[in-house]
């Protein structure tokens, strides 16, 4: 009998085939007390377990093919690294010593005691992050225990299979797609987990957080898979499967088509030149942004060069980062957003022992922990002052909310420039300087902030959440979570307006311009300016070079007045026809 289960599209695409069931949990984990002779001996089954573990991650990566997202060989490198912290390496042994108990139980104890520190995290992408201490301590568990099974070593082939999995690591995902793994299924994660980050890189259609529908599949089931919709069709009947065939060999072809569209110029079919830049988090991003042809970055997230690591990064190191990732642009500009951590998402080092919030989504992050962390801040604006004597960079302020923030922020790239100047430091005296509207405080003064600056960026993850006050990771409102919601629009039409007004640009670099459903409305506002995932960019180009502007002005005044969502939905639905 077919039925349906509904869980999270995390990456777009359609797959036919039947279902391989892994299944690892969590180990059960023994604990004992040891003899005091027996301590040492413990430590150094300890240590041999953490180095067997890195010997594991090394021979995965050694086994990553050179085509694959270098991203990829990035995550497992995360967990290397991890593998030399001593989070990780000495916590354990310390605890061994103290408390007279094995291994296994001290390593389970620190892991407890990480997690909770990452559970407690409001933002999406450090409290996924958890994941990977799951996955390193798993790694070493294994050794430990000598129960070697990663799932990735077992049965050997996934060919043409979908695997169902309550999670699954980086290197699980890597080479199960390269043993032809079509699809991806798991009881766990959300949209910014590993997996579903892993699947969209390497374009396999995923659903997760399907939980507890592990009774309801059995191995060797016929699943269809439709990433979209994040939904799994269970059993389906010939007809279905001949239906999602077809739609899975017209998916292939727009894919084909659309990479010719790589070298066309971004325009509209009435004429109207838009940008269309990528948004990069890790370096290695910018390879896929050059190969999809984008005009430069319009999104450096800098929070990853200060993560998995004791201590930030000095001024220099970031000078060296920021200058590659600027000549990386090949001329185009590189739009450096300046760190967006927060209370809440503490990198080691940064702000120890500072007070948990109640809620830290309105607390002391972003620019706002900047200002108030100046040798955390300075830093970084000079960094990013010196690396734009090499290329075009342009420097993005998050989060602003008062035009207090902002002349606090100015101020200090004057010092820092005068410190430059003092030195005799080369920098680019006209970097632009531009801040992403995310607050609607910021979105209704846009015109004040426009004054003051030289490019605006709509950052809609956070104004949507800020806007309808709805946590953007917690489950529960999800359903709130509404990039249509005439309060966002109007926000978002005020903002494009007090630029047209200001003359300067305005570009949104929030999700909702990666989604392609939502490009033609965007114009018809009077976006000229998108900043996407490198994997989303071909679509929503190829949706830009087939509308007409002057149609989609008309429709987008529609759906701004109409009031039901529905309504809306459908009207949206009939722009994009
Ligand atoms: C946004 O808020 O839309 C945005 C792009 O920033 P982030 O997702 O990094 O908060
Ligand atoms: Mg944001």
């Amino acid at each position: 009998m077919t039925f349906s289960l509904h869980g999270i599209g995390a990456s777009k695409g359609i797959a036919v085939g039947k279902v391989h069931i892994v299944t690892r949990g969590l180990l059960e984990v023994p604990e004992y007390t040891l003899k005091k002779s027996e301590i040492e001996a413990e430590v150094k089954r300890f240590r041999k377990a953490i180095a067997g573990a890195r010997a594991d991650l090394g021979a995965i990566k050694d086994r990553i093919p050179p085509d694959t997202a270098t991203d990829i060989a990035a995550f497992i490198d995360t967990h290397l690294l991890m593998l030399d912290d001593s989070a990780i390496t000495k916590a354990p042994i310390k605890l061994i010593r103290e408390e007279k108990r094995n291994a296994e139980w001290a390593l389970k104890v620190q892991r407890d005691a990480l997690v909770s520190v990452f559970e407690a995290m409001q933002d999406s992408y450090l409290r996924t992050r958890k994941d990977d201490i799951d996955h390193v301590v798993t790694a070493v568990q294994m050794r430990l225990m000598h129960t070697d099974t990663p799932i990735s070593h077992v049965d050997g082939s996934f060919a043409g299979k979908i695997v169902f999995a309550d999670d699954l690591t980086p290197a699980d995902t890597v080479l199960m797609q390269h043993q032809g793994v079509v699809a991806l299924v798991t009881e766990f994660g959300g949209p910014n987990s590993h997996t579903a980050i892993l699947a969209r890189s390497l374009r396999i259609p995923a659903v997760v957080g399907l939980h507890n529908v592990g009774p309801y599949l059995r191995e060797n089931d016929t699943l269809i898979i439709d990433g979209r919709q994040g939904v799994v069709l269970v059993d389906p009947d010939e007809q279905m499967v001949r239906h999602y065939e077809k739609l899975q060999r017209q998916i292939e072809r727009i894919h084909t088509a659309r990479r010719k569209l790589r070298y066309a110029p971004t325009i509209t079919s009435d004429g109207e030149t838009i940008v269309l830049q990528a948004n990069v988090e890790l370096p290695a991003d910018l390879d896929a942004a050059v190969q999809v042809g984008a005009q430069g970055v319009g999104l450096y997230r800098t929070e990853y060069l200060f993560m998995n690591r004791a201590a930030p990064p000095d001024e220099d190191e970031q000078y060296q980062a920021y200058t590659e990732i600027g000549r990386a642009g090949e001329g185009s500009p590189v739009t450096i957003r300046t760190l967006d951590l927060g209370a809440d998402k503490q990198v080691d080092g940064t702000r120890p022992g500072a007070p948990m919030t109640s809620n830290p989504a309105l607390g002391l992050r972003a620019v706002r922990l900047c200002l108030k962390e100046p040798a955390l801040f300075r830093p970084q604006l000079r960094a990013i002052l010196r690396a734009s004597a090499h290329s075009p960079v342009r420097m993005m302020i998050p989060m602003l909310s008062t035009t207090g923030e902002l002349a606090q922020v100015l101020d200090l790239v004057k010092s820092c420039r005068q410190e430059l100047d003092n030195e005799g430091q080369p920098y680019d005296e006209a970097m632009p300087i531009g801040a992403m509207i995310e607050v609607p405080a910021a979105a209704i003064c846009a015109d004040i902030f426009a004054r003051e600056l030289d490019f605006l960026s709509i950052g809609t993850n956070d104004l949507i959440q800020y806007t309808i006050a709805i946590d953007r990771v917690d489950d529960e409102v999800n359903y709130l979570y509404d990039p249509l919601h005439p309060a966002v629009l109007r926000l978002i039409q005020m903002t494009i307006l007090a630029g047209e007004k200001t003359g300067i640009p305005v570009a949104m670099c929030g999700e909702m311009a990666g989604d392609a459903r939502y490009t033609r409305l965007l114009l018809g506002m009077g976006l000229k300016e998108f900043s996407v995932h490198p994997n989303s960019l071909l679509e929503v180009k190829q949706v830009i070079t087939e509308s007409r502007v002057a149609e989609s002005r008309k429709f987008t005044q529609r759906v701004m007045r109409v009031i039901k969502s529905t309504a809306r939905s459908a009207l949206l639905e009939e722009m994009n026809r």
